[in-house]
């Protein structure tokens, strides 16, 4: 007997579940292409130099302890993330119009700033997002109790960004709404808009009076250089927008596990930074008390001593060129084996996904025939590609849309 015999069981997560098949099917030729998350050639996961580095000094440090952090997680983490983000020469950052705290990796950082939004936004509580979007978006802000509608992004016909309808969405939102941009490497697309296209967004934004949330997971890791991932986050701020940012450490740093991130809410006016701040602590506070200290710890470290940034820099690059490379392999590959169709979108989509246009049929054949695990969606993750295994993978590609 127990009181919660009537409890619903929760549908499997889409993601994780293909990784239980994936572990449960015994072909050596077994491919999971559906986790979002980096692999080196061999398919094993990947610890940086600097993070190991970081993480020795964190160990050696006599200074280091357990204590708790306050609410707002290590300052200088907050400070150093936000310069990260924004940029050295950022206005905003030097008039002191952020409030910026440590969260628990770039979910926690869309929770606490939804939180606060449900109850401190006077505008109206819809958040936007795009079609498609990351699917725990739509849950975490509906959590908060907040509306969630979608606008147009991807079009399928050209497998680019549906510019037009984008903004025709964007400016028939209520006035004042929340719009939520990813601002890199838009997951699961791998599509996201051109220099151009972000100021027309940003000027359909500002004729809406709409509030902007940012969840930057990918900065650095899509183009391999961090200002220009950082362009489209810039841009709004420095047109003197008010807007949060959520910012997620796990894939650039390689932090997954560790859950390090930062929110920053930027504002007009510095005495509301303040208060905004207070707030953000006091949510946070109610949800988990503070953060934890181990992996902010790291990567305060290499943001703020030169050479190991350096050396982080340059490790970020090595994994986005090694993306960049196995999205040519594939390619390659699909050109060799003869598979129909035009696959130059494989190409051209930006960061650690592709989105290959294979239809929920095809994936199960994928899967189902050749071992190889993906969503359903038609999303492979580059990151879990390697050189030896492209051939492969285009062969049971063209099989599947044969
Ligand atoms: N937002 C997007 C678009 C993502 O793709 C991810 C991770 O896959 C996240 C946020 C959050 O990741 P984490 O909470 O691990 O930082």
């Amino acid at each position: 007997a127990s009181r919660f015999l009537e409890v619903p069981q929760a549908p499997p997560d889409a993601i994780l579940g293909i990784s239980e098949a994936f572990k449960a099917d015994n072909s050596p030729q077994k491919m999971n292409l559906g986790v979002g998350a980096y692999r080196d050639e061999e398919g094993k996961p990947v610890v940086l130099g600097a993070v190991r580095e970081a993480e020795r000094r964190v160990l050696e440090d006599p200074t280091e302890n357990k204590e708790y952090l306050g609410m707002g997680g290590i300052p200088e983490f907050c400070r150093l993330s936000a310069r990260m983000a924004f940029g050295e020469g950022s206005a905003a950052l030097r008039e002191g119009r952020n409030a910026t705290i440590q969260g628990l990796s770039g979910t926690g950082c869309l929770r606490v700033g939804g939180e606060f939004l449900s109850r401190f936004y006077p505008g109206p509580k819809i958040v936007l997002i795009p079609t498609p979007s990351w699917a725990n978006h739509r849950a975490i802000f509906e959590r908060c109790g907040m509306q969630v509608q979608q606008y147009r992004y991807y079009k399928a016909d050209t497998r680019g960004l549906d510019f037009e309808g984008m903004i025709e969405d964007i400016k028939a939102a209520p006035e004042g709404a929340i719009l939520l941009l990813h601002a890199c490497a838009h997951n699961p697309t791998g599509v996201d808009p051109t220099p151009e296209q972000w100021q027309g967004i940003l000027d359909a934004a500002l004729a809406k009076k709409l509030l902007v949330f940012f969840d930057s997971a990918y900065q650095g890791f899509a183009s391999g250089d961090l200002d220009r991932d950082g362009y489209s986050i810039r841009l709004f701020c420095d047109a003197g927008l008010e807007l949060l940012l959520a910012q997620s450490f796990a894939k650039n740093m390689g932090l997954y596990g560790e859950r390090v991130g930062a929110l920053t809410v930027i504002v007009g006016d510095s005495a509301a930074a303040k208060k905004v701040e207070s707030q953000l602590k006091i949510t946070a506070r109610q949800m988990y008390s503070n953060p934890p200290r181990h992996g902010a710890s790291i990567a305060t470290r290499i943001l703020a001593d030169p050479q190991l940034y350096a050396q982080w820099k340059v490790e970020l690059k090595g994994m986005a060129d090694r993306i960049l490379t196995m999205r040519q392999q594939l390619y390659q590959a699909l050109q060799e084996v003869g598979a129909p169709g035009d696959w130059g979108h494989i190409l051209r989509q930006i960061g650690m996904f592709s989105y290959t246009g294979l239809t929920k049929a095809q994936v199960e054949n994928m899967t189902n025939k050749w071992h190889v695990y993906m969503t359903f969606d038609g999303r492979i993750s580059m990151a879990g590609l390697s050189s030896s295994k492209c051939g492969y993978l285009a062969q049971a590609m063209k099989d599947s849309v044969e």
